[in-house]
């Protein structure tokens, strides 16, 4: 590639100043993003690229809204800062908005990131059991293959091992269980969602850990960072009678399936399910600003309400719920809102997902296209009868072909075994039916072309 001499010095500085998350270094591979449009990425170079992965799956109104820069610098001259130790008009109107999105009665605490929202999740979840005299309620259980985030507590509950050996001891008290992979399933499909062997192994473990030391479960509607692993449809309401059964509560993280990305407000609602809490975070501002939030059941909340003095929440950050934060997820709500863009998602995914099938279903490296609104995952095999993992560097040369043609996907699934095999689309929401065929047709070139060498 020919740097030009302002990549090259933004290049040696950026070697020098910035430490990159989750890739080893590789200058050829660094791209100096320098402005963004609807679904299109331009870097330093000039080079233009469809965002086929929304950012870190997170821009689902698309780049440059300037309704929404308008919208903070608005609240950015009006109140900048003031914490919610007090309050403020933006965090009201959002928690309202967020309430009549769930269509429930839900309180909602503000944090900055995904990983903070799932850690104050936990703490409320472990706090609630205490206030009503279940002390011993301390244990969570998630699943392998899930992620909930970077902290300590978060990437304890996450099901990645890969991710998380090198910064042991983790918070203690988190148990994995095996997920739903419709796929490469455990379960089999012929019976009632409470006798899926993924939702019998979550009774067995509450059973054998003692039912009153469980205090939740915490899972994504889909696997999203693990290899968007589909669940059986009773799946999720299967989980949450097992959590009733046991008096655990059910969290549900919607970092990624929330807003819109798998083509209803919330993933759980794909499944007809009431989760006790929700966690949310990315798509709330689409990325522009930091936010996110553990919306939390009424009745959870109002167990904090006793008389003794340390019966609050002892759980405080100082950014959560910035007023320009809340003020554009307000306007990035609206637009999700006038543009239908739920329901778009919901449409262009099933286009996608079946113009994908169509063309690829012969491609000997193909083994399964899935996925649900605009996320979507493509399972690459080595061998389509064993289903054997096809090799990463065979993933990495199809997603390098995908960017030299001017097209980002991601790749996701678990090194562990292998499984580092899924590619991976999470455009934007906005995304036109000509870029969705250009993603499709980018694709299926790129695969052709490896397949070939
Ligand atoms: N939960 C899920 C499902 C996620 O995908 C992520 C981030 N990719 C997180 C939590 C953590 O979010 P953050 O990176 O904002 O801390």
């Amino acid at each position: 590639m020919v740097r030009t001499n302002q990549s090259n010095e933004a290049l040696t500085k950026d070697e020098k100043y910035i430490w990159h998350s989750m890739k080893p270094y590789n200058p050829d591979a660094t791209m100096v993003v320098t402005k963004a449009e609807g679904v299109w990425v331009t870097d330093n170079e000039g080079n233009k690229y469809l965002d086929a992965m929304s950012g870190l799956w997170c821009v689902n109104v698309g780049y440059g809204r300037t309704e929404l820069a308008k919208a903070a610098y608005e609240q950015l001259n009006e109140l900048a800062y003031f914490p919610l130790t007090q309050s403020h008009l933006p965090a009201i109107k959002l928690g309202e908005k967020l309430n009549e999105m769930l269509g429930d009665e839900y309180v909602i605490f503000f944090s900055n990131s995904g990983s903070e929202a799932n850690e104050t999740a936990f703490k409320i979840v472990r706090q609630y059991h205490q206030q009503k005299g279940d002390s011993h309620r301390n244990k969570f259980i998630s699943r392998y293959r899930g992620y909930h985030g970077n902290t300590m507590g978060a990437l304890a509950a996450t099901g990645q091992a890969e991710r998380k050996y090198k910064y042991e001891p983790l918070a203690t008290g988190f148990i994995h269980v095996t997920p739903p992979d419709l796929y490469r399933s455990v379960d089999r499909l012929d019976c009632a969602p409470s006798e899926l062997e993924s939702v019998r192994e979550i009774d067995r473990v509450m059973t054998w850990e003692l039912s009153d030391t469980i205090a939740g479960v915490i899972m994504e509607p889909i696997i999203t960072g693990g290899g968007v692993l589909m669940p059986p449809d009773g799946y999720l309401s299967a989980v949450k009678e097992v959590c009733k059964k046991h008096g655990a509560l059910l969290i549900v993280d919607e970092v990624i399936c929330g807003f819109g990305r798998t083509g209803e407000a919330f993933g759980f609602m794909n499944y007809g399910v009431k989760p006790d809490i929700i966690t949310m975070a990315k798509g709330i501002t689409s990325g522009y600003l930091p936010l996110s939030a553990t919306a939390v059941r009424k009745e959870i909340y109002d167990a904090f309400k006793g008389s003794e003095q340390y019966d609050y929440l002892r759980h405080v950050n100082t950014f959560g719920g910035n007023p320009a934060a809340c003020a554009l997820a307000l306007k990035n709500l609206e637009i999700m809102e006038n543009e239908n863009l739920f329901e778009r998602s919901k449409q262009l995914g099933e286009i996608l997902k079946n113009d994908l099938m169509n063309h690829l279903q012969n491609h000997p490296y193909v083994g399964d296209v899935r996925g649900k609104g605009l996320l979507i995952g493509i399972e690459l095999v080595d061998n389509k009868e064993t289903k054997e993992p096809i090799d990463v560097s065979v993933v990495n040369q199809v997603i390098a072909s995908c960017k030299q043609k001017g097209v980002i996907i991601g790749k996701n699934g678990a090194t562990v075994a292998g499984y580092n095999n899924v590619l991976t689309l999470a455009p934007p929401l906005c995304i036109e039916e000509e870029e969705l065929t250009i993603l499709i047709q980018t694709l299926i070139e790129a695969l052709n072309e490896v397949k070939a060498q």
